[in-house]
């Protein structure tokens, strides 16, 4: 499959990567909007949020519960946080697996742009 993030996961493309377990990778976006951006992905490929089926409800509270942990390691997670999964060409999703950006060290504003 021709998987950008796939190929993360497999080590076939370098990343600078903050977390991973047997479900989970973490790692720091190439083209970092905040202090700290880091996205948090399922090892298993899912394409967009829309394909998230029943069965996988678990795997995706384990990717926010990675981002809050994370968040927590960075030192930003009691003064605030942004969490984003982008769907679909509208919502600004360029990489076709889903992935939670987790941002902090600096202010968001509402709503998104
Ligand atoms: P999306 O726009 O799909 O929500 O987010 C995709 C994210 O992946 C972007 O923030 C982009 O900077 C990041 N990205 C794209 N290519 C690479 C890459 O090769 N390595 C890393 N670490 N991040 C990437």
């Amino acid at each position: 499959m021709d998987c950008l993030f796939c190929k993360i996961i497999n080590r076939e493309i370098p990343a600078d990567i903050v977390y991973e377990d047997d479900d989970v990778l973490a790692f720091n976006d190439i083209n970092p909007q905040a202090p700290t951006h880091q996205l948090v992905i399922p090892k298993r490929h899912i394409s967009t949020l829309n394909d998230i089926a029943e069965q996988d409800l678990a795997l995706v509270g384990r990717l926010q519960y990675t981002a809050a942990t994370l968040a927590r390691q960075a030192g930003f997670a009691d003064e605030g946080y942004r969490v984003v999964m982008n769907c679909n060409e509208r919502g600004g999703q360029t990489v076709y697996h889903i992935h939670m950006h987790l941002m902090g060290g600096r202010n968001f504003t509402w709503p998104a742009g």
